[in-house]
């Protein structure tokens, strides 16, 4: 482990100040459970820590009817999925929250340390993304709101600039006939990088469907957001799922590595939309 500092901070501008005064080593502390592995093997030069877990603002889970979900960015994982709220109106986060890590990581771990580590398998950033979230980010200029699907530019990469931290992740009010659902496949039972991810977001009327946004992950270079023509304004058959599928496929642009091969993730790509599609809407018309 390299020799490093720790500094606590207890608001947005303390947090900023803490990042600004520290230079471009400050890197900001959430669960840590991506960032201290990193920089104990040295493979993250880090001279400062910046806690933002002591900020009421990035600690919070606020779930309004009327206004829609916030989740701090600090919040840890275990508090995200017993919520009942987000369980209801936001499945796929609350699915994608449950398998991150073990018991021992979801203690600790955070969604906004998953979105600003901007893995392409990073596994909440498909729920944060079908389900239409977006990033409040603090910095020196002030706020500014991204939305997830334009979070991430490239593997490791997203649009924070320097002394810029997530603050909270924002989601819209749940909308009537409307449900998510998420899933990965991993070889293992658990504590696995995903193979593939997808995250399904549907609004119905009656078997039609009025609004989808389908995201998927670890079949690119970042997580991204997938054509859903073949779904809106459709009733939703055995042919329009099979369309979507095949459109997930046709955009995936997957690599062959360690833990699957292009033509297995293509392959993933149509199944698990086509899986997550089937079960968002079973939820939408119940
Ligand atoms: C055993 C193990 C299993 C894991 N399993 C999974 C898995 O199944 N799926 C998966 O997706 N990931 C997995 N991970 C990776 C990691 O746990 C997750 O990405 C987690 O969500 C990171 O959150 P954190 O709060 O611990 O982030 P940290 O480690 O605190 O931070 C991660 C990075 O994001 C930055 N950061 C953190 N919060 C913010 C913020 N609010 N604003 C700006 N930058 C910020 C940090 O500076 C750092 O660069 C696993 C890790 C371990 C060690």
């Amino acid at each position: 482990m390299q020799a490093l500092k720790y500094a606590r901070a207890s608001s947005v501008d303390e947090a900023i100040k803490l990042l600004s005064d520290g230079g471009p080593n400050a890197k900001v502390l959430a669960g840590g459970t991506d960032i201290i592995v990193l920089a104990r093997e040295r493979r993250r030069k880090v001279e400062l820590f910046v806690d933002i877990k002591h900020i009421d603002e990035a600690m919070q889970l606020t779930f309004d009817p009327g206004k829609g979900l916030i989740v701090g960015a600090a919040t840890p994982l275990y508090k995200v999925y017993n919520d009942p709220n987000v369980v209801k109106h936001y499945t796929a986060l609350a699915q994608s929250a449950h398998v991150i890590g073990g018991t021992a990581i979801q203690g600790r771990a955070s969604l906004g340390g998953n979105l600003a580590n901007s893995g392409p398998a990073g596994d909440s950033i498909t729920a944060q993304m079908c389900l239409g979230g977006v990033a409040v980010i603090a910095g020196p200029n002030g706020r500014r709101e991204v939305p997830i699907e334009d979070f991430c530019t490239g593997p490791g990469r997203n649009v924070l600039e320097a002394n810029e931290f997530i603050v909270t992740l924002n989601f819209p009010a749940p909308v009537a006939h409307s449900a998510s659902a998420w899933e990965r496949f991993i070889p293992r039972n658990e504590m696995d990088i995903a193979v593939a991810n997808s995250g399904v977001y549907l609004e119905m009327d009656g078997n039609t469907v009025v609004k989808a946004r389908i995201a998927l992950g670890a079949v690119g270079p970042k997580v991204f957001v997938v054509p859903v023509d073949s779904l809106v304004g459709k009733p939703l058959t055995d042919e329009t799922i099979a369309a979507a599928g095949a459109a997930a496929k046709a955009t995936a642009t997957p690599i062959d590595d360690m833990r699957g091969s292009i033509k297995q993730r293509l392959h993933l790509s149509d199944i698990l939309t086509q899986r997550t599609i089937r079960a968002a809407a079973e939820r939408a018309r119940a």
